[in-house]
């Protein structure tokens, strides 16, 4: 595998497919155990986790249903800073075991907040799968379930994670060369 370079960056291949997919499987066989019976909702948070949230519903051989939300951040006048409104919840999730798939947590921000709107709506059970996790970054008092890759605090793309909008695409991930920095 080669670098690429995106916006004058370059990054340097650093989980290969293969190997993603080695610890989705493994993945989904944890989800299958725990939420046997359950009819599991899988919510992946668009835009970063659709990759990542296909696969692993995939892997997961049990009853289980998709659904997929969006999170539209504003900035918010009051002490809290940046709003995120959870946009496409459908589906009542009362009562249910719900399963927040996404791509990365860094400051752990976004999935508390998440987590907080969703747990209003009174969910059986709510659990949250991540691909990746940076457990340096994190700031709030929040734990993911099933964590794919715990890495350092760098700069990661592909297999849907995005630098402004581009490298989702890439099949494998790949992380900032810090030297390429101007
Ligand atoms: P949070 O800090 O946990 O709230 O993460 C917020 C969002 O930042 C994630 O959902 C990603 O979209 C983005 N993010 C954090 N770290 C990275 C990274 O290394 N590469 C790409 N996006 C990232
Ligand atoms: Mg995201």
């Amino acid at each position: 595998m080669e670098t690429v370079t995106y916006n004058g960056l370059t990054f340097k291949p650093y989980i290969e497919k293969a190997r993603i997919d080695e610890r989705i499987g493994e993945l989904a066989q944890t989800i299958k155990r725990d939420c046997q019976g359950k009819m599991p909702l899988f919510l992946c948070v668009l835009n970063g986790a659709f990759p990542f949230a296909a696969d692993l519903f995939r892997a997961v051989d049990m009853d289980a249903e998709i659904s997929f939300i969006r999170l539209k951040s504003y900035e918010g006048t009051g002490s809290t800073g940046v709003v995120k409104e959870v946009l496409g919840l459908t589906e009542d999730i009362k009562g249910r075991t719900v399963i927040v798939v996404e791509d990365i947590v860094d400051t752990g921000n976004t999935i508390d907040r998440l987590l907080k709107t969703l747990k209003s709506y009174e969910p059986a059970d709510i659990k949250v799968a991540t691909l990746l996790f940076k457990p340096e970054s994190l700031k709030c008092d929040i734990k993911p379930d099933y964590v794919g890759f715990s890495i350092p605090q760098k700069f990661i793309i592909g297999f849907g994670l995005d630098l402004d909008g581009l490298a989702r695409n890439l099949p494998d991930i790949y992380i900032l060369d810090e030297q390429s920095e101007g």
